[in-house]
């Protein structure tokens, strides 16, 4: 479903992305780990449209070298930002509304009807602003708002930063049903436990470098990945 073949990402003089490659076939849910500046954001800025790139990106066999952002989104795929970026001010239904994009309102709002079945919490908050809810209820609302415009590929940005183990494991648990729904998952995270207990593969990206991948359980295992990212000797 996703190809990225030799992606060079710089900012200036920073090399923040070096030939990176990765793939992703239709309905994975694959991870990419990496500690603090390892340019994760990097990679998924640049699929989705938001980094100017050397090397190819390959979406449903379409070169995405021309294609803007927006168009991105109309082909299927949609992103859930670092830090989940909700509208504070505006209520959880209006956060709901504006991840339809160009889609018409019939449509959103059976996506609407649809994701608030996942997520029963938002239907319960409609009328509240999105900036009153917790932690882990405004990255329900941005994983929700992304579902909106009806994605193939969900492209997900640490959602596990900043929220509490219980809540963690929550919000994979709700990306493992979407995945069993049939929604191919990439997402890149810090959080290298949470991620490889429930991807089915794994990259490690280290200093805009891809230098290990596999399958999750053997990245787990990996007396490397236990030392550096799982706390464990
Ligand atoms: P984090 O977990 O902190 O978000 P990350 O793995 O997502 O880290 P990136 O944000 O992709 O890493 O950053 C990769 C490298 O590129 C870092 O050295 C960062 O300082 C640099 N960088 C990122 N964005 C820019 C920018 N707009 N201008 C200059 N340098 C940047």
């Amino acid at each position: 479903m996703l190809k990225v073949t030799s992606l060079t990402v710089k900012y200036g003089s920073i090399v923040a992305l070096k030939n990176v490659s990765v793939h992703i076939k239709k309905g994975e849910f694959v991870a990419l780990i990496g500690s603090n500046g390892a340019g994760k954001t990097t990679l998924l800025n640049a699929i989705y449209g938001l980094a100017v790139f050397e090397g190819d990106v390959v979406f449903k066999d379409k070169n995405l070298s021309n294609v803007a952002s927006h168009k991105r989104i109309e082909m299927g795929l949609s992103l859930v930002p670092e830090g989940r970026r909700v509208f504070p001010n505006m209520t959880v239904l209006e956060n709901l509304e504006l991840g339809g994009f160009k889609k018409d309102k019939q449509f959103i709002n059976r996506k609407i009807d649809e994701v608030v079945e996942l997520f029963p919490v938002l239907k319960e908050r409609f009328r509240q602003l999105a900036g009153m809810l917790s932690g882990g209820e405004q990255q329900m609302l941005a994983i929700a708002r992304a579902l909106i415009s009806d994605p193939e590929l969900l492209l997900m940005d640490e959602p596990s930063m900043g929220l509490a183990p219980m809540v963690i494991k929550e919000v994979y648990e709700k990306l493992s049903i979407l995945k069993k729904n049939g929604l191919t998952i990439f997402l890149v995270e810090q959080n290298a436990m949470a991620a490889l207990k429930y991807a089915d593969r794994g990259y490690v990206l280290e200093n805009g470098k891809i230098v290990l991948q596999g399958k999750s359980n053997e990245l787990i295992n990996d007396n490397e990945i236990k030392r550096a990212y799982l706390g464990k000797e």
